[in-house]
C-alpha cells in the first residue's frame, strides 16, 4: 500500500460505498474484507467479533479456508488474535508462528501466512473483535498501514455496534460487554434502594458520519471546535460558569492542560488526514489513548484517562451539537442518573417525580451533590469506579444506597430480591408513619425530643411528615453554596421567612454559615490551605469578616420579624470566640433597633460542641449560652484526627468507642450542671444503634435525617434507658476500641428494636 494518507481515504471511500449498498449484513462483511485486502495488498483479512463468554469468532474472511466462518474460535487471550483483544493491542509480526502466542487453527490454511498485522475493534473503551491482514511474505507493515488498518477497525465497530450482526448471531458482545451483568461496590450516599433504567447524566454522543466527504472541511470543523473547546474551559475556570468550577477545579484544570496539548491535537489532525469526519478523529484518538491507559500501572495516569474522556466528549458535543446533560430531556419514569460527578444545582434540575437514584462514579459522603440527595431523599451510591462504561441509557440498574452497591442488568432473581426489599422497606415506612403522632417516650418514661436536620426548602415538608418536634439543625450555607453570587439580604430574608412560616410554629434552630474546607462558596474567592478542615473556615471566617455575619443575623431576625428565634454558631474552638459572635449580634439588635425592627421574642443563642478544646471549657463557656449542641460529625473527626471525607478511613475509628462516648458524656453531665438544654445534631443521631448509645449517655434530644426519625422512635420506645446506662457505663471506662458489639448484643438481648 502507498505510503501515503491517500491509501486509507481511498479504502475509506470504498468502505462508505460498501456501507451504503442495501445488502445483508453477512454479506457486507465479505466485501468490506475484500475492499480492505485489496486496499492493503494483503492476500488475507479476517474479521473476528467477540461473542458472550469472551469468544472471538471468525465473521468473514478474504483469503482463509471459507469453511473457517463462524467455527473457528479463539478464546481471549488465546492465540494472536485473542492476545490482541485481552491487551487491547495490535501486533505487527513479520512471522506470525515465532510468536510465543501463536496457535494454529488447521481450519483456516493459515500456515501459509507468514506476516501479521492485527488491531483491536473498539468501541467506548472495550474491545468488541479483531481485523486482521496477512501476508505469505515475511515483512513488517508501515507504520501507515498500521494506522490505516486500525482507522478501518472504527469505521468496523459502527457496523459491529450497529445491531445489524443479529442477522447473522443472535448474541454478539457488541453492546460493549453491555450485555452482562455486573456488580459495583461503591459507597453509600444517601439510604434508600432504586430500581431503575440508566440515564447517563451527560449523554454519550452518537457518530453517525464517520467518512469524510470533504477532508479539508473536516480539518476546518476541528480548528473551529477546538478553539470553541479552549474558549469553554477558560471560562469555566476563570470564573463565568463558578458553580460548576469549583466542583471540578482540578479536573478542569487537567482538561485544560490537554486542550492545549500540541501532540493530542496534532493526532486528531492526522486522524482527519486519513479520510475520518473531525467527530470520528475525535473518537479514533481517544480510542487510542484509553487502550493506552488502561495497560499502564499508574493509577494516576489511569485517572487521568477520565479527564482526557470528558475533554473528547466535551469536543465531541461542540462538534454534533448534543445537548450537555440529560437533566432537561424527556427522562423515563423510574430514571437512575449516572454522572462520573455533579453539582447540587444539577441534582436539583432533574423531574424529581421520575428521579429514583443517583450514582457516582466519585463523590463523597460529605459532597453537597450527598447532600441534596439525601435532603431529596434520593437513594445515592457513590465511587461507583467504571460504570459510566457498562451501561447505556436504558439498562436496567439497581442501586442499594445502603450498601453502596451498583447491580447493572441484575439477573430476574436479583431483581425480584430487590423489589422486595423495597416492599419491605416502604413497609417499615409505614409502620414508622403509624407512629408519626405517638411520642419518642423510653419504656422507663423518659421522653425523647426528636429533630431534623435540614438546609433546603424541599425539607420541610419532612419535619410533618417525619412527625419531627423542630429543625435542630438548618445548615444555612446550602442555600449559599446553591447561589450563583452572595444571596443578598432580601434574597436571605425570604429564605428564612419561608423556613419559618413553612415549620409553622416548630422551632427552627438556624446554624450561622459554616463554610470552608469541603463547603465552597464558587464567588467567594479563599485562599488554597494545605488543611482546609483546620483553616480559615466556619466562625472563623465569620468573625474575620463581620459584615457578611451581620448581614445574615439581619436577615434572620428580621425574618422573625418579632416571633422566637434560635441561632448557634459552628465551630467555636473557645470562649472567646463565643462572646465575639454575640458582640455581633448585640451590634445588630442595635441597629435594627434603632431603625424600628422589633427583634425577635426570645431569640436563643447557641453553641456547637464539634472542637474538643471546648470540652475543658464548659464551666466557663455553658453560663453564656441558652444552649449548645454536639456536632459529632466534626467533633469526632478532631477527636480521631480522622479525616471525615477519606474514604480509607470510614470505619477506622468508631464513634461507639469509649473515647468518643466519654467525651459527650462530659458534655451532657456539664450542660446537666449548669442547666443548659444539650442536643446532638451530626448524622450519628440518624442511625438506631449509635442513637441508642447516645440516649444511653444521657441525651434526651437528638437531629437527624428526616427519614431516620421513625427507626429511632421505634428503637427509643422500646428502650429502658436506665437499664442501658447501667450496662454501658463500666464499658465506657474499659480500653475496647468499640462498644457497638456489645450494644448490639443489648439490644437483642432486651428486645429494643433496630
Ligand atoms: C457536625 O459537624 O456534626 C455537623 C452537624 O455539622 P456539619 O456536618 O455541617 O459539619
Ligand atoms: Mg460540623
Amino acid at each position: 500500500m502507498a505510503g501515503s494518507a491517500l491509501g486509507p481515504r481511498v479504502l475509506l471511500k470504498r468502505l462508505r460505498e460498501v456501507m451504503a449498498e442495501p445488502v445483508a449484513a453477512q454479506k457486507r462483511l465479505d466485501k468490506i474484507v475484500k475492499v480492505i485486502a485489496a486496499n492493503m495488498v494483503a492476500e488475507v483479512c479476517s474479521i473476528y467479533v467477540m461473542r458472550p463468554g469472551d469468544v472471538l469468532e471468525l465473521y468473514a474472511t478474504e483469503g482463509l479456508k471459507g469453511e473457517a466462518v463462524h467455527k473457528s474460535k479463539l478464546k481471549t487471550g488465546e492465540g494472536l488474535v485473542g492476545t490482541i483483544a485481552e491487551e487491547a493491542i495490535g501486533l505487527n509480526l513479520a512471522e506470525a508462528q515465532d510468536h510465543p502466542a501463536f496457535k494454529y487453527l488447521p481450519e483456516t490454511g493459515e500456515e501459509i501466512y507468514h506476516a501479521f498485522l492485527g488491531v483491536p475493534i473498539m468501541r467506548a473503551g472495550t474491545v468488541i473483535g479483531v481485523l486482521v491482514v496477512q501476508n505469505r511474505t515475511r515483512r513488517h507493515y508501515t507504520e501507515e498501514e498500521e494506522e490505516a488498518l486500525q482507522t478501518t477497525a472504527m469505521v468496523l465497530a459502527e457496523v459491529i455496534a450497529s445491531g445489524e450482526l443479529r442477522e447473522v448471531a443472535s448474541e454478539v458482545a457488541a453492546d460493549v460487554a453491555h450485555v452482562r451483568s455486573h456488580v459495583i461496590r461503591g459507597d453509600s450516599l444517601a439510604e434508600g434502594v432504586a430500581l431503575g433504567y440508566a440515564v447517563l447524566h451527560e449523554p454519550r454522543v452518537v457518530i453517525l458520519n464517520l467518512i469524510a466527504e470533504n477532508v479539508p472541511a473536516e480539518r476546518k470543523r476541528l480548528e473551529d471546535a477546538i478553539h470553541q473547546l479552549r474558549t469553554h474551559v477558560d471560562e469555566l475556570l476563570d470564573g463565568s460558569d463558578a458553580q460548576r468550577a469549583t466542583e471540578y477545579s482540578d479536573v478542569l484544570e487537567t482538561i485544560r492542560m490537554f486542550a492545549h496539548d500540541k501532540g493530542w491535537v496534532n493526532r486528531l489532525r492526522e486522524a482527519i488526514d486519513t479520510g475520518l469526519t473531525a467527530e470520528a478523529a475525535v473518537e479514533r484518538v481517544q480510542n487510542d489513548n484509553r487502550a493506552r491507559m488502561m495497560r499502564t500501572p499508574d493509577p494516576y495516569l489511569r485517572d487521568r484517562m477520565h479527564d482526557l474522556d470528558d475533554l473528547s466528549n466535551r469536543l465531541l458535543r461542540i462538534l454534533t451539537g448534543a445537548m450537555a446533560t440529560a437533566s432537561r430531556s424527556d427522562l423515563p419514569q423510574n430514571a437512575i442518573v449516572v454522572a462520573r460527578n455533579m453539582g447540587p444545582a444539577e441534582l436539583l434540575d432533574y423531574d424529581r417525580t421520575k428521579l429514583r437514584g443517583v450514582i457516582l462514579e466519585e463523590g463523597g459522603k460529605t459532597s453537597h451533590v450527598a447532600i441534596v440527595a439525601r435532603a431529596l431523599g434520593i437513594p445515592a451510591v457513590g465511587q461507583a469506579e467504571g460504570l459510566i462504561d457498562l451501561v447505556d441509557t436504558g439498562s436496567p440498574l439497581i442501586a442499594d444506597g445502603g450498601t453502596g452497591e451498583v447491580f447493572v442488568r441484575p439477573t430476574a432473581d436479583l431483581q425480584k430480591a430487590y423489589a422486595e426489599k423495597v416492599r419491605f422497606y416502604a413497609k417499615k415506612q409505614a409502620q414508622y408513619a403509624a407512629l408519626r403522632d405517638v411520642p419518642a417516650i423510653s419504656k422507663d418514661g423518659v421522653k425523647i425530643e426528636l429533630n431534623i436536620n435540614a438546609g433546603l426548602i424541599v425539607d420541610l415538608p419532612h419535619l410533618h411528615d417525619s412527625g419531627a418536634e423542630g429543625i435542630g439543625l438548618y445548615r444555612t450555607e446550602l442555600q449559599f453554596m446553591l447561589a450563583q453570587r452572595f444571596p443578598r439580604l432580601t434574597s436571605q430574608i425570604r429564605h428564612y421567612a419561608t423556613i419559618i412560616e413553612q415549620a409553622r410554629g416548630k422551632p427552627v434552630t438556624f446554624r450561622t454559615l459554616d463554610i470552608g474546607a469541603d463547603k465552597i462558596l464558587p464567588y467567594l474567592r479563599q485562599p488554597k490551605e494545605e488543611n482546609p478542615a483546620l483553616g480559615w473556615r466556619s466562625i472563623r471566617m465569620s468573625l474575620d469578616r463581620p459584615a457578611l455575619l451581620r448581614l445574615q443575623l439581619r436577615a434572620l431576625m428580621l425574618a422573625a420579624d418579632g416571633a422566637p428565634l434560635k441561632v448557634m454558631f459552628p465551630m467555636i474552638a473557645d470562649v472567646d470566640e463565643y462572646k465575639r459572635a454575640i458582640e455581633v449580634v448585640e451590634i445588630e439588635k442595635v441597629y435594627l433597633l434603632k431603625r424600628g425592627h422589633r427583634l425577635p421574642q426570645p431569640l436563643k443563642l447557641g453553641v456547637m460542641i464539634e472542637i474538643p478544646s471546648l470540652i475543658w471549657q464548659l464551666d466557663h463557656l455553658l453560663p453564656q449560652v441558652d444552649f449548645a449542641s454536639i456536632g459529632s460529625n466534626d467533633l469526632v473527626q478532631f477527636l480521631f484526627a480522622s479525616d471525615r471525607g477519606n474514604p480509607k478511613l470510614a470505619g477506622r475509628y468508631d464513634p461507639l468507642s469509649p473515647a468518643a462516648l466519654g467525651a459527650m458524656r462530659q458534655i451532657v453531665e456539664k450542660a446537666e450542671q449548669h442547666g443548659k438544654p444539650v442536643t446532638l445534631c451530626g448524622e450519628l443521631g440518624g442511625r438506631p444503634l449509635e442513637a441508642m448509645g447516645l440516649i444511653g449517655i444521657g441525651l434526651t434530644s437528638i437531629s437527624m435525617v428526616p427519614s431516620a426519625v421513625g427507626a429511632v422512635k421505634a428503637m427509643v420506645r422500646t428502650l429502658d434507658r436506665g437499664r442501658l446506662w447501667s450496662f454501658m457505663e463500666p464499658l465506657l471506662r474499659s480500653p475496647l476500641h468499640s462498644i457497638r458489639p456489645e450494644l448490639l448484643e443489648f439490644a437483642q438481648r432486651n428486645g429494643v428494636v433496630l
